[in-house]
């Protein structure tokens, strides 16, 4: 569920028309919805009432200082992956304790950076990250509280690009050298190990490899608890994939999710954290593109618009299916027309839609692409020397800029000359 729909006939965010943020700002632009944001926030908070929980936001899907902080002041912690992504999280006001550190190329640097600042746990992926992070810790005369992430080796059925949790992908440690690790945990210094971490991937759409996944984990959790340790928490990670075309069967919903992990893991008695990135911010946002051309040859027709495959790179990735719809509400029963809609960027990839059916549009219509709040606009370039895409956030009437389009002034200004040239 979100919050774009039509209201006499234009697309409105929340209750603000999208075309008028387009005459002001200009296009491509990216909006988001605060209201959708929060209410698949709480979706989540919800599916996990009864059992003490952090829903940490995966930021990497959309991490713009503003939603951050929206979505912190309600309570939600924080999954990161980089320095730079807990330093936005604690610019917007999330406590250390609410952070956890996910990844599996922490820098020592990074390490120090969060063991200063404050934080509730690295989820550590492997032997030599682990003694780094003792070493760090030590040095700093800290204690740094850790969780392991184990690979349970399960087949997330998702894209080969975002699955996670089988034994040939780069993440974690593998769950039958759980225990070895666990034990080596226990006795470096600087080290407090307080759970257990797991991730499989992501846009799942069923919940089975979740469900192979806990038990395993509710099994080694019990091992380790035998084994001498204090497994307190259980980060069980993100990944519940969101519906990309309307015409699709419904993914499973937050609260069948929260039922599972009561099924597979509540009677632990663990505090419980999940890393929802893609449900939270993904239908949240829409990127809005002008049509710059429409181009008929033969049999083919080409929309071209002004958004490109450096302002939303999915459908290039991983072959992604966003949603067209027009700006202004097609009149009812109009014949639809196929087309392709490409950006202005040299390569074929830069590709939104192939033979997709669509109502009339010419020159100057306006478009937005659905569903792409999460992995759009964080994952944007210059590419092309096209300056960076603004991001907008909508909250009832109001709507606010937060995220300015650089000028192209801006954009060149950060290369700089060296003086022998
Ligand atoms: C990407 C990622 C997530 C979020 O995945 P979504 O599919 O966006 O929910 C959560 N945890 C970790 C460790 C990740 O890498």
């Amino acid at each position: 569920m979100d919050h774009f729909l039509y209201r006499d006939g234009r697309l409105m965010a929340e209750d603000v028309d999208l075309a008028a943020i387009a005459s002001e700002i200009g296009t491509p632009f990216y909006c988001y919805s605060a209201a959708t944001l929060v209410r698949h926030y709480q979706l989540f908070d919800e599916a996990l009432s009864g059992l003490d929980h952090l829903v940490c936001f995966a930021m990497k899907s959309l991490s713009n200082l503003a939603v951050l902080k929206l979505l912190g002041d309600l309570g939600a912690g924080m999954d990161v992956v980089s320095g730079g992504e807990y330093a936005r999280a604690k610019a917007a006001g999330v406590t250390g304790d609410r952070i956890v550190f996910s990844g599996v190329g922490k820098t020592r640097e990074e390490m120090a950076l969060a063991l200063t600042g404050g934080i509730r746990q690295f989820n550590v992926e492997s032997e030599p990250e682990l003694r780094a992070l003792s070493e760090v810790a030590s040095g700093l005369g800290k204690t740094a509280p850790i969780t392991l992430r184990v690979n349970p080796d399960v087949d997330a059925k998702t894209h080969e690009k975002i699955a996670t949790g089988r034994k040939q992908d780069k993440f974690g440690v593998p769950i039958d050298r759980a225990r070895d690790i666990y034990a080596l945990a226990a006795s470096l210094p600087g080290i407090e190990v307080v759970g257990v971490d797991v991730h499989i991937g992501s846009q799942l759409t069923s919940l089975d490899p979740f469900e192979q996944a806990y038990l395993k984990i509710a099994e080694l959790t019990r091992q380790l608890r035998a084994d001498g340790h204090d497994i307190r928490r259980l980060d069980l990670g993100g990944g519940l994939g969101i519906p990309y075309a309307r015409s699709n069967e419904a993914p499973p919903l937050p609260s069948d999710y929260g039922a599972l992990i009561k099924r597979t893991v509540g009677d632990l008695g663990c505090e419980i954290e999940i890393e929802p990135g893609r449900l939270i911010s993904g239908n949240a946002g829409v990127l809005v593109a002008k049509v710059i051309y429409v181009k008929e040859e033969s049999d083919r027709r080409w929309i071209i618009v002004d958004a490109a495959m450096n302002d939303m790179i999915r459908p290039a990735m991983y072959g992604a299916h966003h949603d067209v719809v027009t700006l202004i509400e097609p009149e009812a029963g109009v014949a639809l027309e196929e087309a392709d809609i490409v950006g202005p960027v040299c390569e074929s990839g830069d590709t939104f839609a192939r033979s997709r059916p669509l109502p009339p549009l010419k020159e100057g219509d306006l478009i937005a692409f659905r569903s792409a709040g999460a992995y759009g606009a964080v994952m944007s370039s210059e590419y092309n020397s096209r300056p960076l895409v603004p991001e907008v956030l909508v909250k009832g009437d109001h709507s606010a800029v937060i995220r300015p389009r650089p000028t192209i002034d801006e954009m060149l200004g950060r290369d700089t000359l060296p003086e022998w040239l």
